[in-house]
């Protein structure tokens, strides 16, 4: 669905209806619903759930994704409530009797207000999220359109370049707020972040770029269909399901 991907893809989604296979996805990610919170990796339960994080410097919009992609005005703003903003927030999908995958939302990076030290611990935990969480699948980068990849950007692309490297772990970089801009800035902004992409990329690899806009709901629905197809794929790897 990315509209542009630097490497190949072989998303297991169906392709014959596209509407319905946007409506079945938008159904799903729409169960989504708070399942814990925690502050330290140690208290993540342990799941064998396909996990996929939702990541972002703050301000990038990361919220206002997670609450047009589940339809729901305020499930990503318990991340925002005070003593969760540096919170690792899980949300469960899928029917209630049986989740068939986790949204994570992580905190926010780069606001400028927080301490150097508060800081320093939240990269700790990022990095090793990043790099040790099992169920780890996939990752959703916010990135303001506007703005393109800051160095905190690239700093969290480096913790997680081993897996995406290998493959074990996929990345969608959403370009927010692309209402924002006319459509050469648009174009623009996604040739820049796609070379800096590109360079990451093997045969292994599985990452995507696509401009996201909350406020017309641009990528809403092709965002939700790929995170489905990532869930699907380790969930039947032959067969795709209708
Ligand atoms: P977070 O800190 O990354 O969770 O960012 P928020 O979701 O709180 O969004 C930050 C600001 O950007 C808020 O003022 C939002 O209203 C605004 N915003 C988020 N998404 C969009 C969008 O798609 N279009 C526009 N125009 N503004 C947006």
């Amino acid at each position: 669905m990315a509209e542009q991907n630097t490497s190949d893809t072989t998303a297991s989604a169906p392709v014959s209806d596209p509407a319905a296979a946007a409506r079945r996805a938008m159904a799903w990610t729409h169960t989504a619903r708070f399942l814990t919170t925690a502050s330290r990796l140690d208290q993540l339960p342990p799941t064998e759930l396909p996990e996929i994080a939702f990541v972002g410097r703050s301000n990038a919009g990361k919220s206002t994704a997670i609450n047009a992609l589940t339809q729901q005005k305020r499930l990503a703003f318990a991340s925002k409530t005070p003593g969760r903003t540096q919170h690792i927030n899980l949300f469960e999908l899928g029917p209630r009797d049986a989740a068939d995958a986790l949204f994570a939302d992580l905190p926010g990076y780069g606001y400028a207000a927080v301490s150097r030290s508060d800081k320093q611990r939240w990269q700790k935990v990022m990095a090793d999220y990043l790099d040790v969480r099992r169920s780890l699948a996939g990752v959703v980068l916010m990135v303001d359109s506007r703005l393109g990849f800051t160095d905190l950007d690239r700093q969290l692309l480096d913790f997680v370049a081993p897996r995406l490297a290998n493959g074990a772990v996929r990345l969608l970089v959403l370009l927010t707020k692309a209402d924002k801009l006319n459509r050469r800035d648009a174009d623009h902004s996604l040739q820049q972040v796609s070379d800096t992409l590109a360079a990451l990329g093997t045969e292994a690899s599985d990452i995507g770029v696509a401009l996201f806009s909350a406020l017309n709901k641009r990528g809403v629905d092709d965002t939700a269909v790929l995170l489905r197809a990532w869930v699907d794929s380790l969930r039947a790897p032959v067969a795709a399901i209708a």
